[in-house]
């Protein structure tokens, strides 16, 4: 590593950190990053000065046109770089991210397996970025005119993104951003910032121009309000948590602003389904990664007569899960990033249990650990079913009708994605149209994402689509170009 002058798996020095200007700078405040899983120091993080953000957006400022200048070519190529070497160093990619935030190693390999493909989905976009042929002569005043549009890159983009994908959420920024021909200034979440470095030194040794990628760390209040406010960065594109989020349109005058924010997703089970892997696919919905994904499966709402045999095998395979230390590739779930976090999902899980809710399975936290949990009887307005629990706490309802279930899951302040079983056609066609969310799974649970397809939510689950093609439409402004042949 180029940041890294010790490194074991449990502890590593940063000799520098925050890359500005294709360099790496020598932080004069650190801050202490602990472990999730163990609470104990891991590393001391260089912390960006106002100074050092504004070198930054500088840099990103006077590489624009360099970066304009690049050929589709050029960047499909620098992006497959990036997809290379981290299919080169995949192993080492998924451990820091399992180090930093407590992700279960078997997870972190799968994010570093998509942001492999994340990077290669961006190259191919940045070859298929066209305009198009406007009709002029449909228009009463239209004829001998001959117009088309050209899709120009907006300039520098600042991304600021979570700590819970910290290598495959910032590559669903980074790389429709250079697909695009921009510049980028990246604040990582403060707790896994250790990703983001590990993204510069492969970006280092890319073709990709010195000034174009700049990674700043800081807390959000400070270096993330320091990009949402320059007049320089022309669209800030956040992945984070609904309040969080909701501020930073506010603060952010006319620049344009994607917002990926959180939700409280459900699934519905049918009647006339076959339980056997659908109660897999749930267990991984609600407890991967701690049930710290802005997809996790919180609620799930089953066809009465299918309750029972439903929630007890869901408490067998859960019962299952290894819980433990993030770096043991048999771990599946570990450690919720903060203790603070921890202590506000047990203080809803304590609200929920006083007002009635059952709880079929943990509740309790074991080694540090809040354990998998499963709640029934939960009342739709508790918080760990109307807010976002962002914790491995999942409720099972039962429902009299699949409409039940669609009403349900559309009382929500959130809309990300749903999901339904069913095997009946009309039901699927009703549900997809019905549900009030970005992205409705027929036959899947609301967590299923793959990085090409379009993702986004509705109400407080944000503004703007990811995935590549349609990150790079919100990263570009469509320039009209007529031509007048009378
Ligand atoms: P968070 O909102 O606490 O932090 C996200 C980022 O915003 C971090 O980099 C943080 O430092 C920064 N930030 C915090 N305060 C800020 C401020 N005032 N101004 C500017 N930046 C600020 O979120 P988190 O805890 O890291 O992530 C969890 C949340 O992210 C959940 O709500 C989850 O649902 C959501 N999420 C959404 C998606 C999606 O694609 N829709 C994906 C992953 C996570």
């Amino acid at each position: 590593y180029v940041f890294i002058t010790e490194y074991s798996e449990r502890m590593i020095t940063l000799k520098k950190s925050n890359y500005i200007n294709g360099e790496w700078i020598q932080a004069g405040n650190y801050a202490e990053l602990l472990s999730p899983y163990t609470r104990e120091s891991i590393a001391f993080i260089p912390q960006a000065s106002f100074e050092e953000v504004e070198l930054a957006i500088e840099a990103a400022e006077k590489t624009r046109m360099e970066m304009e200048n690049l050929s589709a070519l050029e960047r499909a190529n620098i992006l497959y770089a990036i997809s290379d070497a981290f299919a080169n160093r995949r192993l080492e990619a998924a451990k820091l991210i399992s180090l930093e935030s407590a992700k279960p190693l078997k997870y972190a390999l799968g994010e570093i397996d998509r942001t492999i493909e994340t990077y290669r989905f961006a190259g191919d976009e940045a070859k298929r970025l066209v305009g198009e042929l406007i009709p002029m002569d449909a228009a009463r005043t239209g004829k001998d005119r001959f117009a088309y549009t050209i899709e120009q890159p907006l300039g520098v983009i600042g991304a600021i993104t979570p700590f819970n994908f910290p290598q495959n959420l910032v590559a669903h920024k980074v790389g429709p951003a250079i697909a695009a021909g921009n510049t980028i200034v990246l604040k990582p979440a403060s707790q896994t910032p250790l990703s983001a470095l590990l993204l510069a030194e492969i970006i280092d040794k890319t073709n990709l121009p010195k000034g174009a990628f700049n990674v700043v760390i800081g807390s959000g209040g400070t270096v993330g309000e320091q990009l949402i406010k320059d007049e320089r960065i022309k669209m800030i594109t956040f992945t984070g948590s609904p309040s969080v989020g909701i501020g930073i349109r506010e603060k952010a005058g006319l620049k344009r602003v994607a917002l990926e924010l959180g939700s409280n997703s459900g699934v519905i089970i049918d009647r006339n389904v076959n339980l056997e892997p659908i109660v897999g696919k749930c267990v991984t919905g609600a407890f991967s990664n701690q049930g710290q994904v802005c997809i996790s499966l919180q609620r799930i709402y089953v066809m009465e007569d299918l309750f029972e045999p439903f929630i007890t095998a869901f408490i067998e395979k859960t019962k299952v899960l290894k819980v433990g230390d993030p770096l043991d590739e048999a771990t599946d779930i570990s450690a919720m990033i903060h203790e603070k976090e921890q202590k506000r999902a047990l203080q809803w899980l304590e609200e929920a249990v006083a007002a009635g809710a059952n709880v079929e399975y943990g509740g309790h936290v074991e080694n540090g650990i809040l354990q998998p949990t499963i709640l029934s009887g939960v009342n739709a307005r508790l918080k760990v079913s109307c807010e976002e629990v962002f914790a491995p706490i999942v409720s099972v309802n039962k429902i009299k009708s699949v409409e039940e279930g669609i009403e349900s899951i559309n009382d929500s302040m959130f809309g990300l994605q749903a999901g339904i079983f069913t095997r009946d056609i009309q039901t699927a066609f009703h549900a997809s149209k019905k549900l009030e969310v970005g992205g409705v799974m027929i036959n899947d649970i609301p967590t299923y994402r793959v990085d090409q397809m379009p993702y986004g939510g509705v109400k407080q689950s944000g503004t703007g689509k990811e995935g590549l093609k349609y990150a790079i439409r919100e990263m570009t402004e469509t320039k009209l170009v007529v031509w007048n042949q009378e």
